[in-house]
């Protein structure tokens, strides 16, 4: 649903700028070192942001290729009417195999007994080989080029492959370790693109957010492997490690607003919420949020995170309760009943992200983003209107 911010009268709801969504994928597009296509990861609900919105307003920037996690979420895309390439990046049951050939899916194959059991299903089902590198997670043996070669091609007659790709673990932290894993994982699928390059596979990648920034520089290793960059975290502002730098006006996408129920003064002596873990200790002003746990607020924020009001930092207090938090609102003014806090996103001059929260909590942005949950509305708002 498309509307103006100050309309938005809810409990907890998040306002997602879809002008700052395509302002991240152009400025990315832009600071990569070459011409190179993106692949939209669009998994888990757009990390979050929706999927279908995310992905329409991507096809009308000119994105055509998208990725997600599984059947479920690349059915939901098909049927709300996004056309292009539909990449499934984990496994499918082949039990789904008919469900992926009429969608015009792609399934990523994860081993080669999974090749085998999606080809007895005879169905031509288009898909792209997973290469492990390093990472130990999915993928043919990325060591043995030969070994992937002699599977890719046998395979290549059965089901409709159109694509090889890797995944880097270590390519978003600057250590000399690290960039010597990722460029050895880089090598390998290299040689594994070689061994393949008679099947003239059109979707051949490697890189993820972080790779393609730092990675895929003009180093000739990338005219043979393809320029795609599978696009996640940096598309919705947030960043791959907080140590990594970001492109100027890369910003996050999504804010996450609730509201005030009720301010009241609390008195020294006086404790705050279940478990009594809060103890007052000056004449208080508290204020009750309308969001809670069960909304993706993370409840090991208690007594620890803060909410924005009014552009200050308003201390959470207390334990976080399923529907409801409670904040100390003593030093700032003119706090009141119906008031709008932020608790991602900017309020004056401050501002408090999914990377700070993650911090705070000793996690990363992506999983702040996912966990914010269905029963959080999500509205689409344009900063600009340009759009
Ligand atoms: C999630 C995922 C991505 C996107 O990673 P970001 O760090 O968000 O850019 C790319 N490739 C694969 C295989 C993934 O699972």
């Amino acid at each position: 649903m498309e509307v103006h911010a100050n309309q938005i009268e809810k409990r907890s709801w998040i306002e997602v700028d879809l002008s700052q969504l395509k302002r991240n994928y152009q400025i990315y597009k832009q600071s990569l070192k070459r011409d190179a296509e993106i692949m939209a990861v669009i998994k888990a609900d757009a990390y979050g942001h929706g999927d279908v919105q995310v992905a329409r307003i991507l096809s009308w920037c000119g994105c055509h290729l998208f990725a997600v996690s599984n059947i479920d979420e690349a059915v939901g895309l098909r049927e709300a009417g996004i056309q292009g390439e539909i990449l499934i990046l984990g496994y499918s049951s082949p039990f789904y195999a008919k469900t992926l050939h009429d969608f015009d899916l792609t399934q990523a194959i994860v081993s080669e007994e999974y090749a085998e059991a999606l080809a007895a299903t005879r169905w031509r089902i288009k898909c792209q080989f997973a290469i492990d590198t390093g990472m130990n997670r999915i993928g043919i043996d990325g060591d043995q080029p030969d070994d992937c070669s002699r599977i890719i091609h046998k395979y290549s007659d059965i089901l409709h492959v159109n694509g090889i790709f890797t995944h880097l673990c270590v390519a978003d932290t600057d250590s000399d370790e690290c960039r010597d894993f990722t460029w050895g994982q880089i090598n390998k699928f290299h040689a594994v693109a070689d061994a393949v390059s008679d099947l003239n596979l059109p979707y051949v990648h490697c890189c993820n957010s972080a790779g393609g920034l730092h990675y895929l520089s003009q180093d000739p290793v990338f005219d043979s492997i393809g320029t795609i960059v599978r696009l996640g975290i940096i598309l919705y502002g947030l960043h791959p490690d907080v140590t990594f730098p970001l492109p100027s006006g890369i910003a996050p996408a999504l804010t996450w607003k609730s509201a005030i129920s009720q301010v009241k003064d609390v008195h020294p002596g006086e404790t705050i919420g279940y478990g009594r873990t809060f103890h007052v200790k000056r004449e208080s002003r508290i204020a009750t949020i309308t969001t809670g746990y069960a909304d993706g607020l993370n409840r090991l924020l208690s007594n620890r995170g803060y909410i924005l009001i009014h552009g200050h930092r308003a201390p959470i207090v207390g334990r976080i309760c399923m529907d409801q938090t409670l904040a100390d609102v003593t030093d700032i003014p003119n706090v009141k009943m119906g008031d709008k806090v932020v608790m991602l996103g900017r309020s004056g001059d401050l501002t408090y992200t999914a990377d700070d929260m993650a911090t705070e909590l000793g996690t990363i942005g992506y999983e702040i983003l996912c966990n914010l949950s269905k029963r959080v509305q999500r509205f689409y708002v344009s900063s600009n209107n340009a759009l």
